[in-house]
């Protein structure tokens, strides 16, 4: 049975380019970077996306924002978009939770 993308590299079981990892999540370099920068926040829970949360997930939820916003100045962008694609029809490709960390170019709005 194929095995979902992030979890295996959650695992350890793909490379990816890590900067940075605690107990609930992992940033990772995007393989195909959109921006300079284009990192991927992941909680290592597995959850499909943002609208399979429950409230249960409130304070992981958070604190994936609170690592986006600390890697961000760690990284020293001042402006950066944060941004996760829900279901199909907005462009999720990989069904585990991510927000896209994209800086470093100007940035237009709305997104395509
Ligand atoms: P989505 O389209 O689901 O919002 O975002 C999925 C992102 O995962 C895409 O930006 C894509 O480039 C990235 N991605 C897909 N496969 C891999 C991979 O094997 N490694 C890394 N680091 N990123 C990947
Ligand atoms: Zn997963």
């Amino acid at each position: 049975m194929p095995e979902c993308l992030f979890c295996r590299i959650v695992r350890r079981e793909i490379p990816a380019t890590i900067v940075h990892e605690d107990e609930q999540a992992l940033v990772f370099k995007d393989i195909t970077p959109q921006a300079p920068t284009h990192l991927l926040v992941v909680p290592k829970k597995h959850l499909d996306a943002l609208s399979a949360s429950s409230d249960g997930d409130t304070a992981l939820l958070g604190h994936l924002q609170r690592t986006a916003a600390k890697v961000a100045e760690a990284v020293k962008l001042s402006s950066f978009r944060l941004v996760t694609n829900n279901g199909k029809g907005a462009g999720q490709s990989v069904d585990h939770l991510h927000y896209h960390l994209l800086g470093g170019r100007p940035m237009q709005w709305p997104p395509g």
